[in-house]
């Protein structure tokens, strides 16, 4: 067990008698003195687990045992209350990162201490840890039920002495489902997959070139195409939306984007580069990179594009974030109103994306009409990320091609290995796609 927890449950323990704490801890979660205990008596849970598998040889801890029961049996009734809405629960998806260097044993024991409270709170997600040795910190993206929100940020901002001030970027919609499918707690050598990496504790700290969205907006709408703006996405993610005059790095990888990038610049030397991603880490881990091979002049979008979706919800009276209704719905300047942001902010979720404007920027990949929602292809083996519109997926049982229907059906059978590029990047129509 790391020395942080214990030394957490001995302070926070120290004031209460067995009795006490067991009387505390069997309260239902809502009431105010079970939300007036530190999160780390959560710790208990963890504690309690472990010493009774690992550490037998130990003092025995009746508390514990009886403290882990407690709590098991509150984790089932809170799995019941965790309803919303007419009765049914209504998911947030939110997320935050924090590029911070943080030894690997710590980070293991991270590792735990929010899988434990955040499966007690019902969130769904995937959050990744990376240790100090390379580009290290937490990247979180959760779906997380309306009902839990304040526990969930209080649990994260109790955390401050590992990830530091937290920014938490909601995003644009409430979900009547969670856009995940179950809670992933995981550790990764980076944050970010980088060809060269660094240690966490050499990231320049980037807040010097960050833009808020009210003056990257600002800065945006002035230099209009005049501007040198590149969207630091993948290709598929550009697609589905970006910027007005974004320059597309066509990648299919961020560490291909690096390099992509840094030929753009050779090829605009006196212009202000302004970048934007979807929610920040990836710019925030460029201007490392840039920095490192002087370069300086540089702006970037703080919070991403959700947080730019967010502002421009913020101007529109009743949250409809289409063209036409914020020029209609702010008279005075509809040139402040106006998204300069197009379509869809893609996102690594279910929802493959989330609208902030009306726009639809794509083409179903085998009818080509006007369409942007993104599915894989059914047939897992092939799992092609690929535009497809409503008629065709059920014409298609929701493949990509004869060749992944007639596998999907036992017609036929899958010869292909293994290729992350061929299935991020469809070949231009169906009649070409034979596998
Ligand atoms: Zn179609
Ligand atoms: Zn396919």
């Amino acid at each position: 067990m790391n020395a942080r927890v214990w030394k957490k449950v001995a302070t926070s323990t120290a004031f209460y008698s067995r009795q006490q704490l067991l009387h505390v801890i069997s309260q239902p979660r809502s009431t105010p003195v079970q939300s007036a205990i530190p999160t780390c008596l959560h710790s208990w849970h963890l504690f309690s687990h472990r010493s009774v598998q690992q550490q037998h040889h130990r003092q025995k801890s009746s508390i514990a045992t009886d403290l882990y029961s407690v709590q098991q049996q509150q984790l089932q009734h809170s799995k019941g209350v965790t309803t919303g809405i007419n009765g049914k629960p209504l998911y947030k998806p939110i997320a935050f990162y924090s590029l911070i260097p943080i030894p690997r044993e710590r980070v293991i024991a991270l590792r735990d201490i929010i899988e434990t409270r955040l499966s007690e709170l019902d969130v769904v997600g995937r959050i990744y840890l990376a240790p100090e040795e390379g580009i290290g910190g937490i990247n979180c993206q959760m779906a997380v039920p309306l009902t839990h929100m304040a526990q969930v940020k209080k649990f994260f901002n109790s955390l401050h002495d590992d990830f530091g001030p937290i920014s938490f970027t909601e995003g644009l919609e409430e979900l009547p489902e969670p856009c995940f499918r179950k809670l992933r707690v995981m550790i990764k050598k980076n944050l970010v997959g980088v060809k060269e990496s660094i240690h966490a504790s050499d990231l320049v700290d980037p807040s010097t070139h960050h833009l808020d969205p009210v003056d990257w907006h600002q800065q945006l709408c002035e230099q209009a195409d005049k501007a040198f703006l590149v969207d630091m996405r993948n290709h598929y993610e550009y697609d589905m939306g970006h910027f007005e005059h974004a320059a597309k790095l066509d990648v299919d990888t961020f560490r291909e984007g690096l390099d992509e990038l840094q030929n753009m610049i050779k090829g605009q030397p006196d212009k202000t580069l302004y970048m934007y991603c979807t929610g920040g880490i990836r710019c925030d881990v460029t201007a490392s990179y840039l920095r490192k091979n002087g370069i300086k002049d540089f702006k970037m979008l703080k919070g991403g594009i959700t947080a730019y979706g967010n502002y421009m919800k913020s101007l529109s009276n009743d949250g409809n974030l289409g063209n036409d209704k914020l020029a209609a719905t702010t008279k005075t300047t509809t040139t402040e109103a106006r998204s300069l942001f197009r379509g869809k902010n893609f996102s690594f979720d279910d929802r493959r994306g989330e609208r902030i404007t009306s726009d639809v920027l794509t083409q179903c990949y085998q009818c080509g009409n006007p369409c942007d929602t993104l599915h894989n292809c059914a047939n897992t083996r092939c799992h092609l990320l690929f535009v497809q519109c409503e008629s065709c997926k059920q014409a298609m049982n929701s493949t990509c091609s004869d060749t992944c229907n007639d596998v999907l059906s036992g017609k036929k059978t899958w010869k292909m290995g293994y290729n992350y590029h061929r299935q991020i990047r469809p070949k231009t129509t169906s009649s070409s796609c034979s596998h």
